[in-house]
């Protein structure tokens, strides 16, 4: 037995910047974004929170910065709206809930706990908004979750697509946020929250509120948050697939991770990346693009932030 220790890794999406395009300016602005979101994590984790409270406060800051595609700051839609999707899992009991499609709700994170704590696992849509009205949850208007910077992406993604041109900015398809934690009781949650990818058609559902697909956690193997191109996230089972490596191969975190992530979505299409801790605390954040927003602290040691290699 090892002595108990707790760990937090999250994630605000690989659809990056290019570095290109990235001035020290809001390259600042991205890692202080980061450090605060680790901050809420862990002040769970320290005091002996829960893991699945623990990444449920990460995530309630991803969404309410604007710099992140989820909550405040979500993409729109090919029809100029915006849906979310969002999940929450905890490893103790493998208890999961998701809401996919919403508008309103000013942090997603929140309802897709009260689903996880309802006899369902998912909710769509107006039912899933009137579950967080009738808690009290806060609502927002279209001012808050509106930026100018999503707007924006969303011309020019409807420009490109109108001239048959390619998307080739990552920045502009997608962004995703995320967090994975073990608690000192050795359990661990993951949970993710989206705006989903720029000019979506309505009603598209990405990687994020699938459970084994965007979102997973057991503590009999590890947690998973991913981001990137949620079609192929979900065709591969990503978070399931990392689970079954670990649990039937015998592979590290880190292996299961990276095969996944290079060998299964990287040849298909599915550019992006994962979040992963498993039982030891051991963390795994590989990802198959120019960058992935991301950080981790782990109890004795400093809390880092990335965005490129
Ligand atoms: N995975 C998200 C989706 O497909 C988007 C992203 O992470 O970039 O909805």
């Amino acid at each position: 037995m090892t002595a108990p220790t707790w760990a937090l890794a999250i994630h605000g999406g690989a659809g990056t910047i290019l570095r290109a395009k990235m001035t020290p300016e809001k390259e600042a602005a991205y890692h202080e974004a980061l450090r605060r979101v680790l901050d809420a994590g862990q002040a769970v984790l320290r005091d002996g929170g829960l893991a699945v409270d623990a990444v449920t406060a990460a995530v309630v800051v991803l969404e309410d910065e604007p710099l992140f595609n989820a909550g405040r700051g979500a993409v729109f839609t090919s029809a100029g709206e915006i849906e979310m999707d969002a999940a929450v899992m905890d490893g103790r009991n493998r208890q999961a809930g998701a809401v996919a499609g919403i508008f309103g709700p000013k942090n997603p994170v929140h309802v897709a706990r009260l689903v996880m704590d309802s006899p369902q696992v998912m909710m769509a849509g107006a039912a899933a908004v009137e579950l967080a009205r009738k808690a009290g949850l806060p609502i927002r208007d279209r001012d808050y979750f509106f930026t100018e910077a999503r707007w924006n992406a969303l011309q020019e993604t409807l420009k490109l697509r109108e001239a048959g041109a390619a998307e080739t900015d990552p920045a502009r398809r997608h962004g995703t946020v995320g967090a994975v934690a073990l608690d000192l009781s050795g359990n661990l949650a993951a949970a993710t929250s989206t705006g989903g990818m720029t000019a979506k058609a309505p009603g598209r559902i990405g990687d994020t509120p699938v459970i084994g697909a965007g979102t997973f956690a057991d503590n009999a193997t590890c947690a998973v948050s991913a981001t990137g191109h949620g079609e192929i996230f979900i065709r591969w089972t990503a978070g399931a697939e990392i689970a079954a490596r670990i649990r039937h191969a015998g592979q590290t975190l880190e292996d299961a991770a990276t095969v996944v992530v290079m060998q299964d979505l990287m040849p298909n299409d599915g550019s992006g990346g994962v979040i992963a801790v498993d039982r030891a605390g051991n963390i795994a954040m590989p990802f198959n693009c120019e960058g992935m927003y991301r950080g981790m602290v782990r109890q004795g040691h400093e809390a880092q932030t990335f965005i490129y290699r």
